[in-house]
């Protein structure tokens, strides 16, 4: 019984969230493993679950989805991992500090101008100086900022460009927080009020928020994904 509770718990899908929500076991599907670079992505329905490739998939190349959202840092998605799925991710973003290529968890260096600290296992480390800083020190500084993001009204486009601000002073450019305030900020930005003027800054400003936004979700969500969708819907409006 214990067993088939475990099984359960580790392959459920939610289908439907809220106070009545429901989660279901797919036999098929649950046998897809882990990917944070995936080539397949898992459509869940009331009725139904399905699977479609999000890349072009070779001939006998493994199909692979993600179980966490893909935007996610390092720092924050391989505990989810690990407290649900009970495993260390090995893949090939995961292995790579930079998480190919995107900085996502890299934090400015205190020590020198242009440097970022990166995760090496306990230790961050500049990639500039030999300036080190502890993994804990990082996820108080990530948590704080963290808890001041949520705390946002999710109306409230000011706060989210101050906090944004404020958090890249801290944080390399592309990091995960500043992506998530961008996720909120790209639509709040084309909610323009009806006769009010849209000056060639205002849309400079979008243009490069939204196309810093994709170099992101290129690296770590490609092909045919909700998030590259919705941004390049936001870029059509422009
Ligand atoms: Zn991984
Ligand atoms: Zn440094």
């Amino acid at each position: 019984m214990s067993h088939a509770v475990g099984v359960a718990e580790v392959n459920n899908v939610e289908i439907r969230s809220g106070p009545c929500g429901v989660r279901a076991v797919y036999p098929l599907t649950s046998l897809l493993s882990h990917s944070c670079v995936p080539n397949a992505r898992s459509i869940v329905g009331a009725t139904f679950a399905g699977v479609i490739a999000s890349v072009d998939v070779a001939q006998n190349q493994e199909l692979s989805i993600t179980y966490v959202p893909l935007h996610i840092c390092s720092l924050l998605r391989r505990p989810q991992l690990k407290d649900n799925w009970y495993f260390d991710c090995r893949c090939r973003r995961c292995v790579d500090p930079t998480e190919l290529g995107t900085f996502l968890d890299a934090i400015r260096c205190r020590k020198c101008p242009s440097g970022h600290l990166l995760p090496r296992e306990l230790t961050w480390v500049c990639d500039r100086c030999p300036s080190t800083r502890s993994k804990e020190s990082v996820q108080q500084l990530i948590g704080s900022l963290l808890d001041e993001k949520d705390s946002l009204d999710r109306s409230d486009l000011a706060a989210y460009l101050s906090f944004s601000n404020k958090a890249g002073r801290h944080l390399h450019q592309n990091h995960y927080i500043l992506n998530a305030c961008r996720r909120w900020i790209l639509p709040l930005y084309c909610r323009v009020p009806a006769n009010s003027e849209i000056t060639n800054d205002m849309l400079k400003r979008k243009i490069d928020m939204s196309e810093r936004y994709l170099y992101v979700l290129d690296r770590v969500e490609a092909g045919l994904t909700k998030n590259r969708g919705k941004c390049y819907a936001i870029l059509a409006s422009l």
